[in-house]
């Protein structure tokens, strides 16, 4: 439930307030609104309602309001704004449309730098790239781990983009997250609930990939999850689900981008690299969910996409990457939003691309 503080409490009828709600087993979750103070009383289903009449006559509430839905602190009865937060200067989930872009898998020094400084130059406002990767069969190429996130932070220094890259299991958490500023948890991994706790706790921005045959409702309660640990910092993205269609890798789900903007507060991205498994739906497919109300996209880019290492068949060009910016930025300001400012305090430093990581 959602204590509604009066405009006028005081910040020690508050502290009553979160000191009552442990004391009856329930977790405190402050939001500072511009007129008054929301706390969220959470509890497993309607346990916490059992407790309203505790809190309505105390000094400062103003009023208990039910969440109804199983999901508390992603749903939008928590929080009717959007949730807006800065990824190195640039906003998500407001009013501009973030593009996260780069190779499926970190392959070398080289590799990297090139695609970020192409992809920087189209207007991309983040690295993506893989250390760690989730592959279908254990002799795929896996990533190059550490290495490759070392390669992430240098290219980050480089380029000032800051990066996205996936963590696969609790125990990696502080190592990802000491060269990350985004950790991404993959649809294979949209269920693993102790990954979910640990990405909670890292304090961490999180980009959640939708499970491949998992429900909207079920990825809003693994929201939840890390949304518990006091980390509010959670980006919901989109990358498709395994249908009886063939023709592409997975369907994407547009219906998904509004049912999510409608039933969540946090930010809703696509993966149109995923969703559709080939370079020539990408663009039409990153047209339809800014159209449908994205806050963003995650794409992935190969220089040389036949001899890339992973998902090479969805790779977009650096030049068709450029054209995809360009058009999302016309269908952004077609329905009154924009592409986000790009933050300008990259370094503009050449590397020579001979030091490869090989
Ligand atoms: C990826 O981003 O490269 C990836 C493996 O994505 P997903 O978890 O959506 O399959
Ligand atoms: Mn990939």
């Amino acid at each position: 439930m959602l204590i509604i503080m009066k405009t006028d409490a005081k910040p020690e009828e508050v502290d009553q307030v979160i000191d009552r709600i442990a004391s009856v087993g329930l977790g405190a979750h402050l939001s500072q609104g511009e007129e008054r103070v929301v706390i969220g009383a959470i509890g497993e289903g309607k346990v916490a309602l059992q407790y309203q009449d505790l809190f309505i006559r105390m000094p400062g509430v103003d009023r208990i309001v039910p969440i109804s839905r199983p999901y508390k602190l992603a749903s939008r009865e928590f929080s009717p704004q959007d949730t807006v937060f800065p990824l190195d200067g640039v906003s998500i989930g407001g009013q501009g449309i973030v593009i996260i872009a780069g190779p499926c898998s970190v392959e070398s020094r080289n590799q990297t730098l090139e695609i970020a400084q192409a992809v920087k130059e189209a207007g991309a406002h983040a690295l993506r790239g893989g250390a760690y990767k989730p592959r279908t069969s254990p002799y795929s190429f896996q990533g190059l781990g550490e290495v490759a996130l070392e390669v992430l932070a240098e290219v980050r220094e480089i380029t000032g983009l800051p990066v996205v890259t996936e963590v696969m299991a609790p125990e990696q958490v502080p190592l990802v997250a000491h060269y990350a500023d985004v950790l991404q948890i993959g649809a294979r991994n949209m269920q693993n609930f102790t990954l979910l706790h640990a990405a909670g706790e890292s304090q961490k921005p999180v980009l959640l990939k939708r499970g491949i045959s998992a429900t909207i409702e079920e990825l809003l309660m693994a929201a939840e999850y890390i949304l518990s640990h006091g980390n509010r910092r959670v980006i919901l993205c989109e990358r498709g689900i395994r249908t009886f269609e063939t023709s592409t890798r997975n369907t994407t789900d547009i219906n998904a981008i509004p049912v999510l903007k409608s039933l969540s507060h946090l930010p809703v991205i696509l993966d149109p690299s995923h969703s559709t498994g080939h370079w020539q739906y990408v663009t039409a497919i990153a047209r339809a969910a800014i159209a449908a109300g994205a806050d963003g996209l995650i794409v992935e880019v190969h220089h040389n996409p036949e001899q890339a290492l992973s998902d090479g068949a969805q790779s977009l060009k650096p030049e068709r990457f450029a054209e995809l910016v360009a058009q999302i930025k016309a269908i952004a300001q077609a329905i009154g939003r924009d592409l986000a400012t790009p933050q300008t305090s990259a370094t503009q430093i050449q590397i020579p691309l001979s030091q490869r990581v090989e």
